[in-house]
């Protein structure tokens, strides 16, 4: 059936639920019958949906797809400030479930159909007098337009207890409303050829009902005397990585800190080839980009400030050969290491220089908060600045390292090369 329509109309019927979200950017969405969750594996990209659950009588249909619901590693990589829950359950729309009350948007696509009409009037119970939505879309068979299927009378489908023309569907819609205060608008998707449209109808019919309390009124319905039901069986339930998450949060930071502060490091250093210093300073400069990575003379020239903005007591200031640093550790104890040289990047220029930064973290006294519990980052003493370690120097001492080795008499094994084995003499 869905051939003859272009786009299909599985597909015609959840882009009507696409555009309704795009619309009413409503928070938490339940997809009732959601079967394989394919309306729900597009409905996940709409991130102003902060909840959405899924729910079918059928678990092993749930199942089926239900881990195409998980975040992708582009999630992880870089988390959005959205925040995402996904929850399946396996239970019946004739059944009360405390966690599906208060949701801003129900959707039933093509469900009703399968139940009888027993339950139908459960299912208006459960999700018009229960739940009580703000929204709720229901889409069913339009019997009117069946006559223009090539293909013998009867339902469009073995499991459909009943399929309704437009005036039965309009009947049911309004004594729902009248019922339980909704009022509905009657549309639909799946078009008629030119001409008929009046007189069939939709292929499939829609109501899309809207609770005629507000939202506030209706959350005042959900008072703490109702007794608590919890009726479904959760089979999945997934939050996505969000800035929102203090962890992840700290993670971003820290590794933005870490990189701009590195990258800066590296430009300075090579700007400075030939004037190595004990402690390098990067300071804030009056322009941004660039400018910010201009050491200043000022502090080139202050030793004593220098230090104090590295955080680093000299050992030795003649030989300006070892620096104790100070860093607080993630209980707040001071605890220290021994640098050689270090590089000081100040969080102010960090913070001015990279807007992502300056974006997540606030202020810089929220950014200088995060790092001071983080023992990835070292910071100076008074917190203005992060330290790094000079790495050329490090490489240099790794070469003399290996130097030291080779002059010991001992082999040394370069990276990645298997011993070779004399074949010949254990042949
Ligand atoms: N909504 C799906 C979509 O748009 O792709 C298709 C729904 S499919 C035609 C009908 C679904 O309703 C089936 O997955 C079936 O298991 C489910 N169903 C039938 N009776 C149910 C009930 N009482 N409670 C919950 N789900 C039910």
């Amino acid at each position: 059936m869905d051939s003859i329509f272009s786009p299909p109309l599985h597909r015609q019927r959840h882009q009507f639920v696409i555009d309704f979200v795009k619309r009413n950017k409503p928070k938490k969405v339940v997809d009732l019958g959601c079967s394989e969750c394919s309306l729900l594996q597009k409905l996940k990209f709409h991130r102003e949906i902060e909840l959405l659950v899924g729910v079918d009588i059928d678990g092993a249909n749930i199942k089926k797809k239900m881990h195409g619901l998980a975040p992708m590693s582009t999630d992880y990589l870089q988390p959005s400030y959205d925040q995402l829950r996904i929850e399946l359950y396996q239970g019946s729309v004739t059944q009360e479930d405390a966690r599906l009350r208060g949701f801003d948007l129900v959707t039933s696509i093509e469900l009703i159909e399968h139940l009888t009409l027993a339950d139908v009037k459960r299912f208006s119970e459960v999700v018009f007098g229960y739940m009580t939505p703000v929204a709720v879309i229901v889409s069913t068979p339009n019997s009117e337009f069946n006559p223009l299927f090539p293909r013998p009378a009867g339902f469009r489908h073995s499991d459909h207890k009943f399929e309704w023309t437009r005036a039965e569907f309009k009947s049911w819609a309004l004594k729902v409303c009248l019922e339980y205060g909704y009022e509905v608008e009657f549309t639909g998707v799946g078009q008629a050829p030119p001409g008929q449209q009046e007189r069939v109808g939709f292929c499939s019919q829609i109501g899309v009902f809207h609770w005629l309390g507000g939202r506030q009124e209706c959350n005042m319905l959900f008072g703490d005397d109702a007794e608590d039901v919890f009726s479904y069986t959760l089979l999945y339930s997934i939050n996505y990585p969000s800035l929102h998450d203090n962890n992840i949060l700290q993670r971003v930071l820290v590794s933005e800190v870490l990189y701009w502060a590195e990258k800066m490091k590296r430009n300075w250093i090579e700007e400075r080839t030939g004037e190595r210093d004990d402690t390098y300073t990067l300071c804030p400069a009056e322009g941004e980009g660039e400018e910010c990575l201009r050491a200043s003379e000022r502090h080139m020239e202050m030793e004593d400030k220098q230090t104090a903005a590295c955080g680093a007591e000299m050992k030795n200031p003649g030989e300006h050969q070892e620096s104790e640093l100070f860093w607080t550790n993630g209980e707040g104890q001071q605890e220290s290491c021994k640098l050689r040289r270090c590089v000081s990047v100040p969080l102010a220029v960090l913070w001015s220089c990279c807007p992502k930064l300056s974006a997540l973290s606030g202020s810089l006294s929220n950014l200088r908060h995060v790092l001071m519990d983080n023992p990835e980052v070292k910071l100076s003493q008074d917190g203005s600045a992060v330290l790094l370690n000079d790495q050329e120097q490090d490489l240099e001492e790794e070469e003399e390292d290996h130097d030291d080795l080779e002059d010991s008499g001992y082999a040394v094994c370069s990276h990645g090369a298997e011993p070779e084995e004399d074949w010949e003499k254990n042949v």
